[in-house]
């Protein structure tokens, strides 16, 4: 490894278990020589998260839940206590009701709605303005999303109308805090085997499809999705910002699925 993230501090949101998106992104990072703080949700998940982080050599772990204020003040007061200052920020939280991601779209409910728009969207807006507060020099603050944001994929519902959201938050947030140089990006992997992802009605065969019918003819890896994060949160994505980047075996370029005789 190249050392690219040498310097570099930041707080990875997400982990739930080393399947999570966010651990794929952490260890990446680490590799790199990057110094990570954890949050998680919860207790339970604070058992798994702890050895996990020990692994990359980190003791900083902080339970949070984003709709709890007190809990994210907790948080950055944490961070400017131990670091003053943080680099990076990697925001890998989303939510619905399981019950909404199958069936019918129309038939999603006002309270699941505020819920899962609250959790998957706002709560990065919320810590892009706290995190901002403590990157002086700049920084790079990313979100995870997925291709559903924009073309109707079967049971992901109101987490594409959330998706979708929170990529146009993206897009804001990069030009507000733009001048302070801080870059604001989203990657979208294609389905990954996650308790998230296993949420969703389907979610086996949406995996089996896009590994089949992708350029690529395979799925993302932790490990793609961790390097396009060091890519963005190093000093070589420089120059990007408000971008949505997708790791998907090229998935989203397809018009119709392959023929049988390709
Ligand atoms: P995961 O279950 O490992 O991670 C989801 C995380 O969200 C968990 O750590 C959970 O604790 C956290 N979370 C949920 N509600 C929270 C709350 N109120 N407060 C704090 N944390 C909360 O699953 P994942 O697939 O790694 O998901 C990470 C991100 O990647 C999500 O934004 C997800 O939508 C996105 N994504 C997933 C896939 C996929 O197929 N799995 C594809 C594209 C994008």
């Amino acid at each position: 490894m190249a050392d690219l993230m040498k310097g570099k501090r930041g707080l990875v949101m997400g982990v739930a278990n080393e399947r999570s998106i966010a651990w794929g992104i952490a260890a990446a990072l680490a590799a790199e020589g990057a110094e990570l703080a954890f949050s998680y949700q919860g207790e339970a998940f604070g058992k798994r998260v702890e050895p996990l982080a020990a692994s990359v050599g980190s003791d900083f772990l902080v339970d949070v839940d984003v709709t709890d204020d007190e809990s994210l003040s907790a948080c950055f007061g944490a961070l400017k206590d131990r670091w003053g200052t943080m680099d990076f920020l990697v925001h890998a939280i989303a939510f619905s009701d399981k019950n909404e991601l199958t069936g019918r779209f129309v038939n999603t409910s006002r309270a699941n709605f505020k819920h899962s728009l609250d959790i998957s969207c706002y709560s990065f807006i919320d810590v892009a303005r706290r995190a901002s507060e403590l990157m002086p020099e700049g920084g790079s603050l990313i979100t995870l999303t997925y291709g559903g944001s924009n073309r109707v994929t079967p049971n992901y519902n109101v987490m594409g109308v959330a998706k979708a959201a929170l990529e146009s938050a993206t897009r804001y947030l990069a030009n507000d805090l733009g001048p302070q140089k801080i870059r604001v990006n989203a990657i979208s992997p294609g389905p990954m085997k996650t308790l998230a992802g296993a949420a969703i009605g389907g979610a086996r065969a949406t995996f089996r499809h896009t590994e089949a019918n992708a350029p690529l003819r395979a799925n993302a890896t932790l490990e793609a999705i961790g390097g396009t994060a060091v890519y963005l949160c190093s000093d070589y994505g420089a120059c990007t910002t408000g971008e949505v980047i997708r790791v998907d075996g090229g998935y989203h370029v397809l018009g119709m699925p392959q023929g049988e005789n390709i």
